[in-house]
């Protein structure tokens, strides 16, 4: 446990600490800005590891998404290997949520359906706390867009199942991939949790950033010094949905500050500030939630500035409220094909799942100690896409130690250019390979 910790394969889920055996384990941010848990006792390690998303050595019924897929999710009625046991894919937006929400409003409008018909008691979701953000037991529908819009910040549900079986009633949760996961796990091995918590809404993941991108980009927007209310994903309704700002409070005088992300370039690509246990997850579309519900980043919907998400219903419940949504005429969703949503995140389904496996040869060769991970993909990728992957890795690697370092946006930005640039032009000789491939093959 204390080795995966270590060496970053922890994204800070927080479910360990509930079967903490000596009770004294919590979490806390390291020192590149990520929540992991601390003060971990030996009698710790068997218990926690059961529920780690992360876990080298799962027990065989749990042992990745698609074992615990056919515990959960098996009276789905399609599957497919990329996006796992759905229902029913769909692409649209909520009218009534979509213009305080991230992308279509989808997530507010389940969540306030849960509420209003007492599927549920109490949600469990992400909102701002003290000028940042955490999770939190949320119970008021008629202000539930308090809960809505991405925070590209770092949380936990530590408190989770510390807190769950004082409270009365049904709770339902938002999380990404390795979170629902986690969640999963947990009722795998105590069922009576299926009851009590019967609706998982999953938020599909590119990722988890440190609280060094939060600072970043506080910093690159103008901000000096301490800030609060950190919002990601300001939309402009004269732009396109990619064309989305960040703003904050600076503290010390009370200015606000707003920055187009496009200043900052790719933070995505670049892997910026992302945990490392990231490039061991192959889940692109939190295949064990209920819901699943991302960006809709195709050509046909970007141009709209005011987001539009894509749907994948995993549950006959899920499926339902979407249908019953679409009838009523609160949600303007139309049913696509799953293919649609696979190109919707075609980047992220090559880094995760083609390329897994390459990732894993080169940890293979690297490790210390730790076992190998089981993966689920056994891709083999171009000599030029393997660049663009050591580059990646080592990009991410050096803006978290440099932004430790520095603290100061000009040098960081100053040291970070030279591996920027090497992945460019790693990229660009990728697209170039990838681009006479397709000619070969289409002559
Ligand atoms: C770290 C992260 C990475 C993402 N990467 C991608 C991606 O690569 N591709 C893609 O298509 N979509 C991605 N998304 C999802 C996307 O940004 C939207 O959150 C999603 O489309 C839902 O939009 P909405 O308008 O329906 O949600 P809204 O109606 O705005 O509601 C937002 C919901 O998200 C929950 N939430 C917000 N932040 C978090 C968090 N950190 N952890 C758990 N729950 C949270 C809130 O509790 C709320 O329920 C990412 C989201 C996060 C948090």
């Amino acid at each position: 446990m204390k080795k995966l910790i270590e060496k970053g394969y922890c994204t800070g889920c927080g479910v360990c600490i509930s079967e903490s055996f000596s009770k004294k384990m919590k979490m806390s941010p390291n020192k590149y800005g990520f929540l992991t848990p601390i003060n971990i006792e030996e009698i710790d390690n068997k218990p926690c590891l059961k529920v780690c998303p992360f876990n080298p050595h799962p027990d065989d019924f749990v042992k990745d998404e698609d074992a615990l897929s056919m515990l959960f999710l098996n009276d789905a009625s399609q599957k497919d290997v990329r996006i796992g046991a759905f229902e029913n894919t769909y692409i649209g937006y909520s009218s009534k949520y979509r213009k305080t929400s991230s992308s279509g409003g989808i997530a507010t409008y389940i969540f306030q359906q849960l509420l209003e018909k007492n599927i549920v008691d109490r949600l469990y979701i992400v909102k701002e706390y003290n000028g940042k953000y955490k999770y939190q037991f949320f119970n008021n529908k008629d202000e539930i867009t308090q809960i809505s819009e991405t925070k590209y910040y770092p949380v936990t549900m530590e408190d989770l199942f510390l807190e769950i079986d004082k409270i009365d009633g049904k709770v339902a949760i938002s999380g990404v991939g390795c979170f629902i996961k986690a969640i999963r796990l947990k009722q795998a091995y105590y069922p009576k949790y299926r009851e009590k918590i019967p609706f998982l809404v999953g938020i599909i993941c590119g990722g988890l950033k440190s609280s060094f991108f939060s600072d970043f980009l506080a910093a690159s927007s103008g901000a000096e010094g301490e800030y609060d209310t950190p919002k990601f994903r300001i939309k402009d309704l004269n732009s396109n949905a990619l064309d989305y700002s960040f703003g904050c409070n600076e503290k010390s005088n009370n200015r606000y500050h707003e920055m187009k992300m496009r200043k900052v370039g790719d933070m995505w690509g670049t892997g910026y500030f992302k945990a490392n246990a990231c490039d061991f997850c192959t889940d692109v579309t939190t295949e064990l939630a209920d819901i699943s519900l991302g960006d809709a980043w195709l050509d046909e919907y970007i141009h709209d500035g005011a987001g539009t998400s894509v749907i994948i219903t995993r549950s006959k419940l899920a499926d339902k409220l979407i249908r019953d949504g679409i009838s009523n005429k609160q949600l303007n969703v139309v049913s696509k094909p799953k293919n649609k949503i696979i190109q919707s995140q075609s980047s992220s389904f090559f880094h995760r799942q083609d390329a897994i496996k390459f990732r894993s040869c080169i940890f293979f060769m690297s490790r210390k100690n730790i076992p190998y991970f089981r993966k689920r993909f056994k891709i083999l990728i171009s000599p030029t896409a393997m660049l663009v992957q050591i580059c990646r890795r080592i990009t991410r690697k050096k803006s978290l130690s440099l932004w430790h370092k520095l603290r100061n946006i000009v040098k960081f930005n100053h040291k970070m250019k030279k591996y920027i640039l090497l992945l460019k032009i790693m990229t660009k000789s990728e697209h170039l390979f990838r681009k006479i491939k397709r000619k070969l093959l289409s002559q």
